[in-house]
């Protein structure tokens, strides 16, 4: 019976779910980043990838970009081509 209480079923799932969860997301926000530097070593979160151009907002979410009106997409709050994203894609 004390065992019983101590350890319940549903404990042992809750902890495990967050166990999984904890490391899976950690690990793959690693190798994400990882992957979107190995298609574009020089990707920040403020230039254009494709004009090079420095821009003043952050990379947030895909828009163009007001230079030469490419579509920045964002990867990791970096700005990538649409290239670079479509070759991420595969490997993940
Ligand atoms: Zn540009």
């Amino acid at each position: 019976m004390i065992y019983k209480d101590i350890i319940s079923t549903e404990n042992l799932l809750n902890s495990w779910s967050e166990f999984v969860r904890g490391k899976k997301n950690k690990k793959d926000d690693v190798d994400i980043v990882s992957l979107v530097k190995e298609g574009n070593p020089e990707a920040t979160d403020h230039k254009c990838p494709y004009c090079s151009v420095v821009h003043e907002f952050k990379a947030s979410r895909a828009r163009k970009c007001p230079d030469c009106s490419k579509k920045m997409i964002v990867r990791q709050g970096l700005f990538i081509t649409e290239d670079q994203a479509k070759k991420l894609e595969k490997k993940i």
